[in-house]
This record gives structure tokens, sequence and C-alpha cells, in this order.
């Protein structure tokens, strides 16, 4: 289990700048955990992350490899949804943009790329990239 400030340091993204991108008070309020074998089989295609409100699970190979900040920021953004919508609309939101997606000939990728917090969640990491890099 790791927190998640720890992570995003060692990753050059300081807590302060993950709070600004993501709309979180604390980035410590869930825990990091790797994805025990059983939930890594249900992720389809690159998927290296998946948030439940009480816990970032990540890939094991990601958790290794060490550079996190974008995809720990784009789970804290999950975390912020989860946070202010609650389980219960957060889910049915989720899972009717996906549909939505599927009944209008989308495939799954395409999809899951049009749930609206997944498209809020990757604007957050943009926003912050290019925020980072304007600071050199
Ligand atoms: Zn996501």
């Amino acid at each position: 289990m790791y927190q998640p400030s720890v992570v995003l340091k060692a990753s050059g993204v300081s807590p302060e700048a993950a709070c600004g991108a993501t709309g979180l008070d604390d980035v410590d309020g869930v825990a990091i955990r790797p994805a025990p074998r059983w939930m890594r089989k249900l992720w389809r295609g690159p998927v290296a992350a998946m948030t439940l409100p009480w816990a970032i699970y990540v890939d094991r190979d990601q958790l290794q490899s060490g550079d996190l900040g974008a995809l720990i920021i784009h789970e804290l953004v999950h975390v912020r949804q989860w946070q202010s919508l609650g389980i219960f609309r957060f889910v049915r939101i989720y899972l009717s943009d996906y549909l939505r997606g599927r009944r209008s000939g989308l495939g799954h990728d395409a999809a899951y790329r049009s749930i609206r917090f997944e498209k809020e969640a990757r604007i957050a990491v943009a926003r912050h990239v290019a925020s980072d890099s304007t600071d050199g």
C-alpha cells in the first residue's frame, strides 16, 4: 500500500500541483494498491489502473515503472468525482455514458473514452502536463 503523495513526489509531481490539477483538498484520502490478479484479468486493452472509492488499484508492472504522475492524477480526478457525486450517482452516470456510446455504434474503447468522467480526467492530465512544461 502506498500513499499518493509519496508516489507523486517520486514521479516529480508535488502534492500541491496534484491538488490543483484534480480539485482535491488532500491527495492522501485514498491508498494506492497493486491490482490483484483477478482484477487485472477484468481489464481490457491498455488499462493500467482502476479507482474505487477506497483505493486506486494500479497494475503491478506500472507500479514498478516509477513514472506514475500522469496516471495518478488521472485516477485522483476519479477519486474527486466519487467523493462529490457519491457511489450510486457516479456509477449510474458512468455506465449510462458508456452504454450510450455503445448504442450509438462505438466500440468498447471509444465508448469508454466518451464517458464524461474519463474526458474530465484526461483534460486534467493534459492541463497538468501543459502547465508543467511551462515551468520547465
Ligand atoms: Zn479513467
